[in-house]
C-alpha cells in the first residue's frame, strides 16, 4: 500500500507543496492530557501527544481539539511548544461514554468551527482527525475551512466485529456508516500498519492511492535497554522500585482492561501452567497494569474474580495505570510481557516493552504481526487457546538463554521504529494532500473562468 501512495502527488504532475506551517488535530473523545491506559485513554492518545511534539519541532504549529470533561479546564493549555490543547465544550463535563458522543457532535462542532473564525482567514493548513467520531468534525471543517482532511481510523469496527471477544459486544452500524463516509471524504487515510491498509481497501473499499502506510514509534529515549552486563541487577532494582517479587519470573501485561485485550488468557493461561509444569508455575507472577475501559467497565472486577475462580489469585498482582515515566521499571522488572489481544491496530506496549529488553509474546492479530518479529524478538501465537499461550510463556520461562536472545533482537527490532520517523511519514502525507487538494481547488477556478468568459453565465 505504502508504494501505491508514494508519489501519486508526482505522478499526477503536482508541484511539490511546502510543508502546513498549522494544522488542526481533532481528538474528539480523548484528551492528550488524559493519563493512558483506563477508560479511553490508551495508544491513541500516546500517538497524538509524540506526534504532535515531533511535528512542532520539525516546523507545524499544531493544535489539537478535545471535548472538555472538567469545568475547570482553561480554554487552551500550551503542552509543549508549538502544541496547544484546545477544550471544547460540549455536552456535560462528566458522565459521558464514548458512545453517547455522537449526540454532542453538533456541539463539538460548533465549537471547533467558532474558534476557527476568531481566526485570520486560513489559519489551518489541514485537518487530521483521529477515530471515527473526530473524523465527522474534521469532514465539515474541511469543507468551511478549503483545507484537506488527512484522517487515521486507529480502529475499524468492521475488523473489531469480526475479531470479538466472547460476549463482548459489537461496535454499532452508525459507527460502520461513520466510516464508510469517511473512506470517501478524507483526501488521505492514514494506516497504521499494511494489513491496517489492506482492511481499508478490501473491508471499506477505499481508493489505494489515498491509503498511506505511517507506522507508529517509540519513545526510545525513554524506553531503553538496561546496560549490557546490569541486566539481572537492573531487573532486581526494578521490582523493588515497583514492589514486585524480587525472585521468580514476571510475566506482565500492560492495557486496558478490557475483553478486547483479552488479559483472562494471560490468567487461563498461568492457571494451565500449573497442570503443565508445575515447578515454573510455581516461581510465576503474573502483574497486569492497568484500568478498567470500554465493556470491561459493566465488571471491573471480573478479573479479580477469575484470578480466584482459577484458583491462582497468590501469583497474580494488580497495579493501577502507570505513568510513561515508570512503565519502563515495569518493562525491565518482567522476564516477558504479553499482548494477548484479540485485536490491535498496532499495539504500542509490544513495542515500548521490546525498547527496554523484554520479549514478547503477542497473539498473531493486527498491527502486532509488525510490532513484534516472530522468534526474533518475541513469539507470536496463534489463536487464544489458554494452552498454546502456557505452551509458549512455560517454553521461554524455562529457557534463559533463548530469552537472553529474543531481549537482544528486541531492542533491535524496537530500533526501527521512532515517533520522529512517525511525524516525517505524516508531513509527507500533509505535504501531498495540500497540493492535491490546492492543484483541484486552482482547476475548479479555472474551469469557473473559463465557462465565465464563454458566457456560460
Ligand atoms: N499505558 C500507560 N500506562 C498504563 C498502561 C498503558 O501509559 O498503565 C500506555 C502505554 O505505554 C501505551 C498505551 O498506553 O503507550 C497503550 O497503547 P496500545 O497501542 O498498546 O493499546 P491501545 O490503548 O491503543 O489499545
Amino acid at each position: 500500500m505504502a508504494e501505491m501512495h508514494t508519489g501519486v502527488a508526482r505522478q499526477r504532475g503536482l508541484q511539490p507543496w511546502p510543508t502546513p506551517r498549522r494544522i488542526a488535530t481533532l481528538s474528539v473523545h480523548t484528551s492528550p492530557l488524559h493519563q493512558p491506559g483506563t477508560g479511553d485513554a490508551g495508544g491513541m492518545n500516546v500517538y497524538i501527544v509524540e506526534v504532535a511534539r515531533r511535528l512542532a519541532d520539525a516546523g507545524v504549529e499544531v493544535e489539537i481539539f478535545t471535548r472538555a470533561t472538567a469545568g475547570d479546564l482553561p480554554p487552551t493549555v500550551e503542552m509543549a511548544p508549538g502544541v496547544k490543547v484546545r477544550h471544547i465544550i460540549s455536552g456535560p463535563f462528566e458522565g459521558l461514554a464514548k458512545e453517547e458522543l455522537p449526540a454532542q457532535m453538533c456541539a463539538f462542532t460548533t465549537g471547533v468551527l467558532r474558534a476557527e473564525a476568531a481566526r485570520a482567514p486560513g489559519y489551518y493548513d489541514l485537518v487530521h482527525s483521529h477515530y471515527w467520531l473526530s473524523g465527522q468534525v474534521g469532514w465539515l471543517a474541511k469543507e468551511r475551512w478549503g483545507v484537506p482532511l488527512v484522517h487515521s481510523a486507529h480502529t475499524l469496527a468492521k475488523v473489531k466485529n469480526a475479531q470479538l471477544a466472547a460476549g463482548d459486544r459489537p461496535e454499532p452500524k452508525a459507527r460502520i456508516i461513520g466510516e464508510e463516509q469517511l473512506v470517501v471524504e478524507a483526501d488521505r487515510l492514514v494506516a497504521n500498519t499494511r494489513v491496517e491498509a489492506h482492511d481499508l481497501v478490501d473491508s471499506y473499499g477505499a481508493d489505494p492511492t489515498r491509503v498511506a502506510v505511517v507506522e507508529p514509534g517509540v519513545d526510545l529515549d525513554r524506553f531503553r535497554p538496561p546496560t549490557a552486563g546490569t541486566e539481572a541487577a537492573t531487573r532486581l532494582a526494578a521490582r523493588r522500585r515497583l514492589g514486585l517479587p524480587e525472585h521468580g519470573h514476571i510475566v506482565a501485561f500492560v492495557g486496558r482492561i478490557q475483553p478486547l485485550k483479552a488479559p483472562d488468557v494471560l490468567l487461563h493461561a498461568a492457571a494451565a501452567l500449573r497442570a503443565r509444569d508445575p515447578e515454573i508455575a510455581d516461581q510465576l507472577t503474573v502483574v497486569i497494569v492497568g484500568g478498567p475501559s470500554g465493556t470491561g467497565l459493566d465488571r471491573p472486577t471480573a478479573l479479580i474474580d477469575l484470578a480466584a475462580s482459577l484458583g491462582i489469585s497468590d501469583a497474580v498482582r494488580f497495579l493501577p495505570p502507570q505513568t510513561g515515566d515508570d512503565l519502563p521499571a515495569l518493562y525491565r522488572a518482567a522476564d516477558l510481557v504479553a499482548v494477548p489481544s484479540h485485536n490491535e491496530s498496532f499495539g504500542l506496549v509490544a513495542l515500548e516493552a521490546q525498547a527496554c529488553g523484554t520479549p514478547v509474546v503477542a497473539a498473531a492479530v493486527g498491527g502486532l504481526v509488525t510490532a513484534v518479529r516472530d522468534q526474533i524478538s518475541g513469539m507470536l501465537v496463534d489463536g487464544h487457546d489458554p494452552v498454546d499461550w502456557a505452551r509458549v510463556l512455560g517454553g521461554l520461562l524455562a529457557a534463559p538463554a533463548r530469552r537472553a536472545g529474543l531481549g537482544r533482537g528486541a531492542v533491535r527490532h524496537a530500533r526501527n521504529f521512532s515517533w520522529a520517523r512517525t511525524a516525517s511519514g505524516l508531513i509527507a502525507v500533509y505535504r501531498e494532500a495540500v497540493a492535491e487538494h490546492r492543484s483541484r481547488t486552482l482547476s475548479q477556478l479555472t474551469d469557473g473562468a473559463a465557462a465565465i468568459s464563454a458566457g456560460a453565465f
